[in-house]
């Protein structure tokens, strides 16, 4: 079985994302911005300066967009009219093409058969549901508000309302725990145990993350109290590596550190362009955009980006711009977190540095310790490079 990318499908058109701010509980690792206070006044006042936001970045963005990603937050909390009225105004706004991917987030426990099909006939063609977990006490652990069965029957409920590119989120990596953090067992292979289970509802995609403890998060105050015992390096990079290898095992396209398709056609096109600097839009708080080397990003109060956009200004809290350094770094520390990784003559070209050669005998030796390998035109991360890419990045 071939797991390579095929060039092609470097996709070139800008991403349009909407971040929606609200979450009915804060889960416990999650350092996302939102905010509980999802009555419908307040999601209707948000809706209201999304809306002029639209208005106020049509003209600074002419692109064509090929992917709309409604992400949070919680988007499944708000209802169809609100929903309905986003696109309303995405559509009439911003030209998306025919075959945009458009891919909306979901918690299990929020829908129903009959808001999944209003949210496929919205046009969403891609939903990525957030299961996270296929044991209970993890579920618990993480303070997510679903049941594994409730997950498991969203997943056969999103199939019968006609999603055909189905994205699941798994978390991996977690702890042993004390009775005081809600006592748990955690080990490989009962991790492995779950991810067959997720891949016999064969998934287009699945986004499988290793916990990782934020600041200000619960795990984070449970880890500070030594209350759990979290994966040591070594065990962090087995988990990885056996993550990998179980799902290409099954057909599974290892195509980012987090991200797995069954095959090109399901890859997350909208992710893409994050991964390699293709324009895109962000709007609602805390949203990000990038085109044309600047990097801006919108507050991180739902309060101040309401307030902002009735005085009719745009929410932006600050921007960079990258300098060529920056953009070099930033070009290794993206392509070695993907399969495709970097194409070495275009990389020449934009930043004069040969990476098979500069500095000397280093791509050498990564490719002789299996981390590396050139294919065609690209210098592409292996699985073990994958396991180690943010350092890889740093190497050059
Ligand atoms: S539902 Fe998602 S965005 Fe909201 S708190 Fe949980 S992980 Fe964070």
């Amino acid at each position: 079985m071939d797991l390579t990318l095929s060039p092609t499908t470097t996709p070139q058109r800008a991403g349009l994302y909407i971040h929606i701010p609200f979450c009915r509980k804060k889960c416990h690792y999650c350092d996302f911005y939102s905010t509980g206070a999802a009555t419908k006044g307040r999601i209707d006042e948000f809706i209201a300066a999304l809306r002029q936001e639209m208005e106020l970045q049509r003209s600074f963005w002419p692109d064509e967009y090929d992917t709309l990603y409604l992400g949070g937050g919680t988007p499944s909390l708000l209802s169809l009219d609100q929903l309905a009225e986003i696109i309303d105004t995405v559509r009439k706004t911003f030209p998306l093409t025919q075959d945009a991917e458009q891919t909306i987030e979901a918690n299990p426990d929020d829908i129903t058969p009959a808001y999944l099909r209003g949210v496929r006939s919205l046009g969403f063609n891609r939903l990525s549901l957030g299961l996270q977990s296929l044991r209970d006490e993890n579920l618990i652990w993480l303070g997510r508000r679903h049941k594994v069965a409730q997950g498991l029957w969203a997943i056969e409920a999103a199939r019968q309302a006609g999603f055909n590119n189905l994205s699941l989120d798994l978390i991996f990596g977690l702890p042993e725990r004390l009775p005081t953090a809600g006592q748990g067992q955690n080990s490989l292979s009962l991790w492995l145990r779950e991810l067959d289970e997720a891949i016999c509802y064969e998934p287009e995609h699945l986004s499988c993350y290793q916990l990782s403890y934020e600041p200000h998060t619960l795990i984070m105050r449970q880890k500070q109290q030594g209350l759990i015992q979290p994966l040591t390096e070594a065990e962090e990079a087995d988990y990885f590596l056996e993550t990998s290898a179980l799902l290409e095992s099954r057909g599974y396209l290892h195509y980012e550190v987090s991200n797995f398709s069954r095959g090109e056609k399901w890859l997350s096109r909208h992710n893409q362009k994050y991964w390699q600097h293709i324009p895109y839009l962000g709007l609602g708080p805390s949203a990000h955009s990038f085109a044309r080397g600047r990097r801006c990003w919108n507050h991180r109060s739902l309060s101040l980006y309401c307030q902002t956009l009735k005085q009719g200004s745009l929410p932006i809290a600050g921007e960079e711009i990258l300098g060529p350094e920056e953009l070099r770094l930033e070009t290794l520390y993206l392509g070695f977190r993907t399969r495709r990784g970097i194409h070495l003559t275009e990389f020449c070209r934009r930043f004069g540095q040969n990476l098979l050669s500069d500095p000397p005998g280093l791509a050498n030796r990564l490719i002789d310790e299996g981390k590396l390998e050139v294919r065609g035109e690209w210098l592409c991360p292996t699985r073990q490079g994958l396991a180690i890419a943010d350092a890889l990045a740093l190497m050059w």
